[in-house]
């Protein structure tokens, strides 16, 4: 399909310093749990992207000396010329496309754990790091530090640009290097040169702007990332203050602004908490103030919103993150007319969980993120399946869709049967919760792509029993039945039924997704320690219920630390009045009270509650893939020669999980079976 005009001013080319970039999409630095580790997965990750059509597309900041160690933490790494092949990777596989390299230098400063360098932190004072509770500090950088640290930016520079890349960074952003720190008063409390004013505290990065263009100027251009705003007020950077001061100072010094957000949780904020395009009131100004070209986020996946940015004049360039890892081929499909198969970012923050577990990144909505070299697995081409086989998938959810996807465009026949009439399964029903609406998009594309697959026949309504699967006639059949809540409350701190929780006044969150309302006072068990517990007691506040919230664990909705949610969820639950009761376990209920125990201490107390909700953990809904196991004879008569089940149905997990599941299964099916690791790994050359 040809493009849309109106999309043309996206694909105009983009001047950067001596550079010129060949559309406006710009594939901004973004962690992946990958970096220096796994170097032949990162740069076939970022291939893909430029594949996809992105002009630009950058590493993720990349450590530029021993003082700056990130582990556990898998970043870049540029120490010495030993780490120049690695990143060369990088710079190669995003030029064999036709797009620019960029690579963001940094040095964390104060936020350096140097676990494995066994290096001092250094940082513009002597202080702690704000970020971690390590008992270990800063120490205050002397001149000669300063003329050390310039120094091995200089050197990382020319690493870089030997390495292949074309856009070199300075970073001053996300409160996490040592450029920013530099920057924010809070931090630096020099008194020389280097502390007090706004003029004195940017002397470094104006140094640093001065050294990085003077060594690389002649092939590279010098990129600035800098956070225009803190989101805290006259205590931080801020956009009508410090913030803006420093693009005015810096206006027309580095070749191109990338502007954003400090911290990472403002910056990657989730759909709950903000909407496509939240940082435009921030960052605007910025092309007022400098005539180089100016790159902004903002979760941006609609091409009608990237034009108005471009339009307007908030932005040149459309940066993003998330959605180019949602969908890598976002510029492609919107250059080809096919704005419909745009796969877009949901706004979870799956994918930051990688980083803050050190393992490669995984994305809800694309199940080839990560999986470039090691399974080869490409987000858009899949090879056609060989045999005749015709699929029966029981389930729509976001297993048995993805499957189905997959599996149509291999060229699979397949039937797809759901026992409701909407389908989606949990995507469904957690898309309707307070702030989760983009959620529904795993569905939703999903189903769009469907739609276009002759091969694929789709039947709601539909309960399928195992008698019917062996009269249906498919030769292979996909079981994605998923989970149900657990009523007894069984989970991570109870490994036995809770006393009373059998009572007809405790519900369960699929109880709630079927509408029922649960009497006042009520209170929530979290010990599945996710996102659901507290948004079924955003929910229920809506409702005009008054809500506690109990949980073994420290903090509310604890595992959301990994998707940079958490002090947002938590501040947002005390806003609307939710009682919070963290470590605590619960011991019995009574129809009146839940009694709880601390998990400390064990001392018990009573929480008047005229309902309960428990959320703990799951089972499978593996009934029919027992009845079929038990009948063998049946399934040979039937022709039937395999049955699979995938999803939460095999075991229950994230949506991301029950996606990868069902495209795993889809791409796999017809692989050898075999007892090895099933992906290719990088290991250490002991040569
Ligand atoms: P997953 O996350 O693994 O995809 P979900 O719970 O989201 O799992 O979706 C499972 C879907 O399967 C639900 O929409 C449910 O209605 C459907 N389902 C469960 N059992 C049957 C069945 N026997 N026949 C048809 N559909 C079923
Ligand atoms: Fe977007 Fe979620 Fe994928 Fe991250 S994991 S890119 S937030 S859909």
């Amino acid at each position: 399909m040809p493009r849309d005009p109106r999309f043309d001013i996206l694909f105009e080319p983009v001047k950067i310093g001596p550079l010129t970039a060949k559309n406006r999409f710009f594939q901004v630095p973004h962690c992946n749990g990958m970096g220096h580790a796994k170097p032949r997965s990162h740069a076939a990750m970022r291939g893909v992207k430029a594949e996809g059509g992105w002009a630009v597309v950058s590493t993720e900041e990349v450590e530029i000396h021993p003082s700056s160690d990130l582990s556990p933490y898998v970043e870049g790494r540029l120490w010495d010329d030993r780490d120049v092949p690695a990143l060369a990777l990088i710079a190669a596989a995003v030029h064999a496309h036709g797009a620019l390299a960029a690579i963001e230098l940094a040095h964390a400063g104060i936020n350096s754990a140097n676990h494995y360098s066994r290096e001092a932190a250094i940082g513009p004072s002597h202080c702690v790091s704000p970020y971690s509770y390590a008992p270990a500090q800063a120490r205050a950088m002397t001149k000669a530090d300063i003329r050390a640290y310039r120094r091995w930016h200089r050197a990382a520079a020319l690493r870089a640009r030997r390495a292949g890349f074309d856009v070199i960074y300075v970073y001053a952003a996300h409160d996490l290097s040592l450029a920013m720190h530099f920057l924010l008063a809070r931090h630096n409390r020099r008194t020389d040169e280097y502390g007090g004013s706004l003029t004195n505290r940017a002397r470094l990065l104006r140094e640093l702007l001065e050294d990085t263009k003077e060594a690389v100027c002649d092939r590279c251009a010098v990129a600035l990332r800098l956070a225009v705003d803190e989101r805290r007020g006259a205590d931080g950077l801020a956009s009508s203050g410090e913030g803006r001061e420093l693009v005015e100072m810096f206006a027309e010094l580095p070749d191109l602004w990338d502007v954003n957000l400090s911290g990472w949780a403002n910056d990657s904020v989730t759909s709950r908490f903000a909407p496509e395009g939240f940082q435009e009131e921030f960052v605007r100004f910025v092309k007022t103030v400098t005539s180089k070209p100016v790159v902004g986020v903002g979760r941006f996946t609609s091409p009608d919103m990237m034009v108005s940015q471009v339009r307007r004049g908030v932005l040149d360039m459309i940066g993003a993150a998330r959605p180019s890892i949602a969908d890598p081929f976002l510029p492609r499909k919107i250059e080809t007319g096919d704005i419909d198969d745009i796969r877009e970012c949901i706004g979870c923050n799956v994918c930051v969980s990688g980083d803050y577990t050190a393992t490669p990144i995984r994305c809800t909505q694309n199940p080839t993120m990560g999986e470039e070299w090691r399974k080869g697995w490409h987000p858009e081409y899949v090879p056609r399946a060989a045999g005749d086989d015709r699929f029966l998938i029981v389930g729509a959810g976001p297993a048995g869709l993805e499957c189905a996807r997959l599996l149509g465009r291999r060229g699979c026949r397949v039937d797809l049967a759901e026992a409701c009439a909407d389908l989606g399964g949990r995507v469904a029903h957690e898309s309707r919760l307070p702030g989760l609406g983009a959620w529904a998009r795993v569905r939703d594309y999903r189903v769009q792509q469907l739609r276009k697959m002759p091969e694929v026949q789709i039947y709601r309504d539909s309960m399928v029993s195992a008698e019917q699967i062996f009269e249906f006639g498919a030769n292979r059949v996909v079981l994605a039945t998923g989970a149900s809540w657990r009523r007894d409350g069984v989970g991570r701190a109870n490994r036995f039924p809770i006393a009373g929780f059998e009572r007809a006044d405790v519900f369960t969150p699929d109880d709630l997704f079927g509408g029922q309302i649960p009497s006042s006072p009520v209170v929530i068990f979290d010990d599945d320690h996710y996102s659901l517990g507290g948004l079924l007691a955003e929910r229920l506040r809506a409702q005009g219920r008054a809500v506690s919230l109990a949980t073994p664990a420290s903090l509310p909705s604890a595992w959301t630390v990994n998707t940079l949610e958490q002090p947002a969820i938590h501040r947002r639950l005390l806003e609307i009045g939710v009682d919070i009761l963290t470590q605590h376990n619960a011991l019995s209920y009574d129809g009146r009270e839940l009694q709880l125990a601390c998990v400390v201490t064990g001392r018990c107390s009573r929480v008047p509650a005229a309902s309960v909700v428990t959320v703990t953990s799951r089972l499978p809904n593996d009934g029919l893939a027992l009845a079929l196991a038990a009948a063998p004879d049946r399934l040979a008569a039937a022709g039937i020669v395999s049955i699979a089940s995938i999803g939460d149905c095999y075991v229950p997990g994230t949506i991301a999980a029950a996606v990868y599941a069902g495209h795993r299964h889809a791409r796999e099916f017809d692989g050898a079976d075999g007892d090895d690791v099933g992906f290719r790994r990088e290991l250490p050359d002991l040569g």
